[in-house]
């Protein structure tokens, strides 16, 4: 059980209490809510509220819902430093502010904005209505440096094309510095009644009932503090050679902070500011490889909102017609999945999936091509099984994760560059020791044969204790053919 300890309330002077909404923004430090809410001077509640349902189709997955349970504890814990708390609600959330407003006599609410689709169109409707209803309601720039509609080409259209983005938007880069945490936050005064019955975070049932959750324990720490330790070592430490290692899945060559930056527990401007300090200019030299990740981010989160069908639609229209496998579809999926593919390089991005909640930016992109196009097997049923695995799965990057890789999206890379997992994991784990790692029945293979242990004469498996078939799979599929058959397949809708 999360244990919740004992609060000192810091009362607040104004009148009307001010209800500060945390979604995915889930820290103290640089949240222009939080200090849009301080400026109204009186006490703050700050509130989450619990409505997975109006995410639909994209509730959170499973490894999400992990993260979001120990991210709300953290938050509880910094909210209670500065004399706060979390109070935690259940959705409809325009029924539970209603019911907060009329509780707490409340005046104004604050939240910062989301992009995906379903959380704006929700959003806007709980604004109208609560202005409707005299509250005052504003939400804010938080998630993104620009918001997708500042960023616009000369003729006031989204950019479909990465590298004319990157070049408005890094030169756009200035703004703000982002806003220190402030260090109490005002509460309701102490004697207070607490309003109705609340569930607490555990009743929330975001943590699983089965105990699958040990890789994740044990790879991850939530919540702010946490994102500002790695943001800090890694800017210090590994940010210079991000541009040589950041390719390579066998060494930490990123900065992993995907996850904290979906939930919101570091925000890119602090991030931007870390790094500006540190490196000065951040669109040049050694920090500007890593800043062009983050422009990647700005223009995920772009595409998103100005084309909002794209996380199951394609965004280039041919591929409706995409003339995908129709055989075998649920065993070759299955196999994929679980990292059983037999391609070494696959199946290891596969298991550090299942077994951490996160793969290698590169491994991601080479799980993708095998199931789009060496599989013919739809990008969608990719995007599912990531949306559910990931700790950072991110409706904006995780669509264009998927059109990029399969070759139907903004920007893709051009059909015929399919990944060959042989030659990306000689080149990007020259040593196999990720495939090694995640792999561990193929440990005594010699490196030669690592990445295709099914080209490996039978004495060197033998030596190696490896049966193929037995101990390791036979590759599901044939990579030439499968190439072939792709590139067939493409012929008839291009
Ligand atoms: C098929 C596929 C699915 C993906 N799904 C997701 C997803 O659900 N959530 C997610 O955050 N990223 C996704 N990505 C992008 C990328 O793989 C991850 O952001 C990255 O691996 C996270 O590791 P990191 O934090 O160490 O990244 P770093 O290399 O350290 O990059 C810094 C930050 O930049 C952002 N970023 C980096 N690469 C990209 C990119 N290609 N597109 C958008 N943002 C990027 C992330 O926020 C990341 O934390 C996907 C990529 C592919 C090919």
């Amino acid at each position: 059980m999360t244990s919740i300890s004992p609060l000192k309330h810091t009362q607040a002077s104004g009148t009307h209490p001010t209800i500060l909404w945390f979604r995915r923004d889930l820290r103290l430090d640089d949240n222009p809510a939080l200090v849009a809410a301080l400026r109204d001077g009186g006490a703050i509640i700050p509130v989450y509220i619990h409505a997975p349902e109006e995410e639909a189709p994209w509730e959170p997955g499973a490894a999400s819902r992990w993260w979001l349970h120990w991210s709300l504890a953290a938050l509880d814990e910094s909210l209670r430093n500065c004399g706060n708390r979390l109070w935690i609600l259940r959705g409809p959330s325009l029924e539970a502010l209603r019911r907060l407003v009329a509780e707490t006599g409340a005046r104004a609410i604050h939240w910062n904005r989301l992009y995906d689709p379903a959380t704006r169109a929700r959003d806007a409707e709980i604004k109208q209505r609560l202005r409707a209803a005299g509250l005052h309601c504003e939400s804010h720039k938080s998630n993104l440096l620009f918001e997708p509609w500042e960023i616009l080409n000369a003729g006031g259209q989204p950019y479909r094309v990465f590298r004319a983005f990157w070049r408005a938007w890094s030169r756009a880069l200035n703004g703000r510095p982002p806003y220190p945490a402030p260090e109490v936050i005002p509460g309701l005064p102490q004697d207070r009644p607490e309003p109705g019955e609340r569930p607490r975070l555990d009743d929330l049932d975001l943590l699983p009932r089965i105990d699958w959750d040990q890789g994740l324990r044990a790879t991850w720490t939530p919540g702010e503090c946490a994102a500002w330790v790695r943001a800090q070592s890694f800017i210090t430490s590994r940010l210079a050679q991000y541009g040589e290692k950041r390719d390579r899945p066998d060494q930490p060559g990123s900065s992993r902070l995907s996850p904290h930056l979906h939930f919101g527990e570091i925000s890119p401007r602090r991030l931007l500011a870390l790094i500006v300090t540190a490196f000065g200019d951040p669109t040049r030299g050694a920090a500007e490889p890593y800043v062009r990740e983050l422009g990647w981010r700005e223009f995920a989160h772009h595409l998103l909102y100005h084309f909002p069908e794209t996380p199951t639609e394609p965004l280039d229209r041919r591929f409706s017609a995409f003339p995908w496998a129709e055989e075998d579809l649920e065993t070759s999926l299955r196999a994929w999945q679980q990292g059983r593919t037999g391609i070494p390089l696959v199946d290891a991005g596969m298991r550090e999936l299942w077994h951490t909640g996160w793969m290698h930016n590169r491994v991601r992109m080479v799980v993708a091509s095998l199931l789009t196009k060496n599989l013919l097997i739809p990008w969608q049923s990719g995007a599912r099984w990531f949306w559910d695995t990931l700790v950072d799965a991110d409706l904006a990057n995780n669509t264009l994760g998927w059109q990029w890789t399969s070759g139907c999206g903004a920007d893709a890379a051009p059909y015929f560059r399919i990944f060959n997992p042989v030659l990306q994991g000689q080149r990007f784990d020259p040593d196999g020791a990720y495939v090694r790692l995640w792999c561990p029945e193929l440990a005594r293979l010699p490196n030669k044969y690592l990445q295709q242990p099914w080209a490996a004469p039978q004495s060197v498996l033998a030596d190696a204790g490896v049966r193929l078939g037995v101990d390791y799979p036979h590759p599901i599929v044939d990579l030439a053919q499968s190439r072939a058959r792709a590139l067939a397949a493409w012929e008839r809708i291009r």
